[in-house]
């Protein structure tokens, strides 16, 4: 699978820029869905950037021609018509790491890697998903390792359409026994490690972490200087329901403006 971009300056005439993430879109999620259709033909965004888990699960973009009317289908029409008028990234999340080139390209979207160093303004931010900061899920962690090696990945995507959308769904029923396992442990969702946060940052010569992936959109002092912007997730059916946007926006010679956008 082709590598993702690592480093972006935001062309000066980016005025807004969108940040989403962990919509987890599935076909039987339909007020999420429309939200999110509602959302792409609205949004002033020059640039869109989707954090990872857009889709609830990716099994390859070959799905795309065999069910040209499935759900990922019509998704990925919405997505394509918003990569004609925006600028649109994409990054994998733990759900939809197998996002491929075909539908980068369909969409006009360009793959972001994790992490990738956006400046914005002189404004260095590093953006990433998350999970593969949550150091205390080591049994995920060692998942994430094995599903996103090349070679497991060409073994996965060389099986059929059908076996692999199988295939999908036991992983996932395994990641919800997993889930509470944690939960019975007195253990929440995974979190992500300060540390780890930092350290990251640092070594990008980054200041601000923008990521999804924990469900708890927040905003987090690191250290003096460095901080982290945690989005939310996309859930209709919650109580209270959560989709938010978070969106920077830029006039010249004025500090960029942070909004968080509550569409619901
Ligand atoms: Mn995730």
């Amino acid at each position: 699978m082709k590598a993702g971009l690592k480093e972006l300056v935001a062309p000066a005439h980016w005025r807004t820029l969108d940040f989403i993430s962990d919509l987890h879109l599935e076909a039987s999620a339909q007020q999420t869905h429309a939200l999110w259709t509602d959302y792409i033909a609205n949004t002033p965004a020059d640039a869109l950037f989707i954090l990872g888990d857009l889709f609830e699960v990716w099994v390859g973009d070959d799905q795309l021609d065999a069910e040209p009317a499935g759900f990922a289908a019509q998704c990925v029409q919405t997505l394509a018509e918003a990569g004609q008028r925006l600028a649109l990234f994409l990054m994998h999340g733990n759900r939809d790491f197998l996002m491929g080139s075909a539908l980068m390209q369909r969409c006009q979207a360009t793959l972001l890697a994790d992490p990738c160093k956006l400046s914005i303004a002189g404004q260095p931010c590093l953006l990433s998903h998350g999970d593969a900061l949550c150091l205390d899920d080591t049994a995920y962690l060692e998942f994430r390792r094995q599903v996103r090696s090349p070679a497991w990945q060409t073994q996965f995507l060389g099986r059929p359409l059908h076996e692999r959308q199988t295939m999908a769904r036991q992983m996932r029923q395994h990641s919800q026994q997993q889930q509470a396992v944690r939960s019975a442990r007195g253990e929440g969702y995974a979190e992500v490690d300060a540390q780890a946060a930092l350290s990251s940052l640092q070594q990008a010569g980054a200041t601000t972490l923008i990521h999804g992936h924990t469900h708890r959109p927040a905003r987090h002092e690191l250290a003096p200087g460095y901080s982290r912007e945690v989005l939310s997730d996309w859930d209709a059916q919650a109580d209270p329901a959560r989709a938010q946007v978070f969106r920077l926006s830029l006039a010249q010679g004025q500090p960029p403006r942070l909004q968080r956008i509550n569409l619901l």
